[in-house]
C-alpha cells in the first residue's frame, strides 16, 4: 500500500454537489436556485460593460505579462482601499491602511488567517450561525478553533441580535469574530445601523479583532451604504482586518479579484504588517494575477468606467429588490396561507426562505435547485422562471 491507498473520499461541497446534480439533470426547464451567483433576467452570468471597456483599453496598451509585486498592482491596492475605507479618511491619509490583492474573497480570508494564526495563535475564532459554509473550514485549516455566535433567528427570519451580542460580550479577550459587512450569506439578516453601534461598542470594549468580510458590497444598499460598517470600525482605531471581493459586484468570478487591507494603529506599524503579510503570499501563491487587477484598477480610476460601475451594479441591486417584491407578491397569491412578506426585507443575493429540507427535496423532484438549509438565490430568479418557482413551492408547502 502506499501513501495515497488508505485516503478516505472527502466529503462533498454541499453547494457545488447541488450544481452537479444540476448539470446532471436532463430536464430542460431545470433551475438552479442554489447557486451563489448573480444572473441577469436572462438567466445569464453578466459581463459588465465596464469591464469589457477597460479591457479595451488594456488591449489598446499591450503589456509584457511581468510578475505582479508580492502585494499585487499598486493602482488596484490603493483604488480598493479609497473604495473600502474612503480616500479622506484617517486610515488612509495617515497610512495606517494595508492593502494586498488577493485571489477573490476566499484568497483575502485565508491570507488573513494565516497572518493571524502568525500573530495571535491562541485567538479562537467566532462566526456566525450560520455563516458562508467556507468561513470555518478556512479558518480550520489555518489551525483555528472556530466556534459560533448566535445570528439568524428562523421564527422571525431575522437576526437573533441579544443572543448575537450577549455571545460577543462571553468571547475572550482577542478573539477573531468574523462579521458579514453587508448581505448577510447564507441569511439575507442583516443589522441596523444602530445594532452595529452595539456590535461595535462590544467589539472594542472586549478587545476583540473584528474581521469584516464584504463580499457583496453594492447588493444592500447601495457601495457607500454597505461599506459604511468598515469606516465606522476603521474610526475606532482598534486592530481590523477588512476581506472584499469584487467577484460578484464586477461579475468576475473567474479573475478571482479581491483583496485584504490591514488597519495598523500607526504607519510604521503598518509597514511592519505589510512586510508580513507579503510572507504570507509568498509563501502561499508568490504573486497574484495581473488581469482581473488591471480591470478593476481601470475601472475604478477612470472617472466615466466608475460611474458606468455604479450604474451596472445599481441596476443589479434594484433587479434583486423587484424580484423579491414579485416573489413575495405572488406567493401571496399562490399560496394565501403562508407569510412570505420576510424576503422584502432581507437584503442581497440570497434568502432564508423557510423552506425545510423535506420541501427543498420535493421541489428537487421539479427540478427545483436549492440548497438543503432552505437557502434560495433571488439573483437566480427571473421572468421566464418565477412562476415555475413560486407553483412549486405553492405546492410543496
Ligand atoms: N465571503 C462570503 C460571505 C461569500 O459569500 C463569498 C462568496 O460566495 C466569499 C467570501 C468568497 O468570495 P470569492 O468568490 O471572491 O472568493
Amino acid at each position: 500500500p502506499s501513501v495515497f491507498s488508505a485516503i478516505e473520499m472527502a466529503p462533498r461541497d454541499p453547494i457545488l454537489g447541488i450544481t452537479e446534480a444540476f448539470n446532471a439533470d436532463t430536464n430542460p426547464n431545470k433551475i438552479n436556485l442554489g447557486v451563489g451567483v448573480y444572473y441577469d433576467d436572462n438567466g445569464k452570468v453578466p459581463l459588465l460593460s465596464c469591464v469589457q471597456k477597460a479591457e479595451n483599453i488594456l488591449i489598446e496598451q499591450p503589456a509584457p505579462r511581468t510578475y505582479l509585486p508580492i502585494e499585487g498592482l499598486a493602482a488596484y491596492d490603493k483604488a480598493v482601499q479609497e473604495l473600502v475605507f474612503g480616500a479622506d479618511s484617517a486610515v488612509v491619509q495617515e497610512r495606517r491602511a494595508i492593502t494586498v490583492q488577493a485571489l477573490g474573497g476566499t484568497g483575502a480570508l485565508k491570507l488573513g488567517a494565516d497572518f493571524l494564526k502568525r500573530f495571535s495563535p491562541n485567538s479562537e475564532v467566532f462566526i456566525s450561525d450560520p455563516s458562508w459554509e467556507n468561513h470555518r473550514a478556512l479558518f480550520e485549516s489555518a489551525g483555528f478553533k472556530v466556534n459560533n455566535y448566535a445570528y439568524y433567528d428562523a421564527a422571525t427570519h431575522g437576526v437573533n441580535f441579544e443572543g448575537m451580542l450577549a455571545a460577543l460580550k462571553a468571547m475572550p479577550q482577542g478573539a477573531v469574530v468574523v462579521l458579514h459587512a453587508c448581505c448577510h450569506n447564507p441569511t439575507g439578516a442583516d443589522l441596523s445601523q444602530q445594532e452595529w453601534d452595539q456590535v461595535i461598542d462590544a467589539v472594542v470594549t472586549r478587545g476583540l479583532i473584528p474581521f469584516l468580510d464584504m463580499a457583496y458590497q453594492g447588493f444592500g444598499a447601495g457601495i457607500a451604504e454597505d461599506g459604511a460598517v468598515v469606516r465606522r470600525f476603521a474610526a475606532t482605531g482598534v486592530p481590523l482586518l477588512v476581506s472584499n471581493s469584487f467577484s460578484k459586484s464586477f461579475s468576475l468570478y473567474g479573475e478571482r479579484v479581491g483583496a485584504l487591507s490591514v488597519v495598523a494603529s500607526t504607519a510604521e506599524e503598518a509597514s511592519r504588517l505589510l512586510s508580513q503579510l507579503k510572507r504570507v503570499v509568498r509563501t502561499n501563491y508568490s504573486n497574484p494575477p495581473v488581469h482581473g487587477g488591471k480591470v478593476v484598477a481601470t475601472v475604478l480610476s477612470t472617472p466615466e468606467l466608475r460611474q458606468l460601475w455604479e450604474d451596472e451594479l445599481g441596476a443589479m441591486r434594484v433587479r434583486i429588490k423587484a424580484t423579491r417584491d414579485e416573489f413575495v407578491q405572488k406567493l401571496k397569491e399562490k399560496a394565501p396561507g403562508h407569510d412570505f412578506a420576510f424576503v422584502r426585507e432581507q437584503v442581497g443575493m440570497f434568502s432564508y426562505s423557510g423552506l425545510t429540507k423535506e420541501q427543498v427535496a420535493k421541489l428537487r423532484e421539479e427540478s427545483i435547485y436549492a440548497v438543503d438549509t432552505g437557502r434560495i438565490c433571488v439573483a437566480a430568479l427571473n421572468s421566464k422562471n418565477i412562476d415555475i418557482v413560486v407553483d412549486a413551492i405553492a405546492k410543496v408547502l
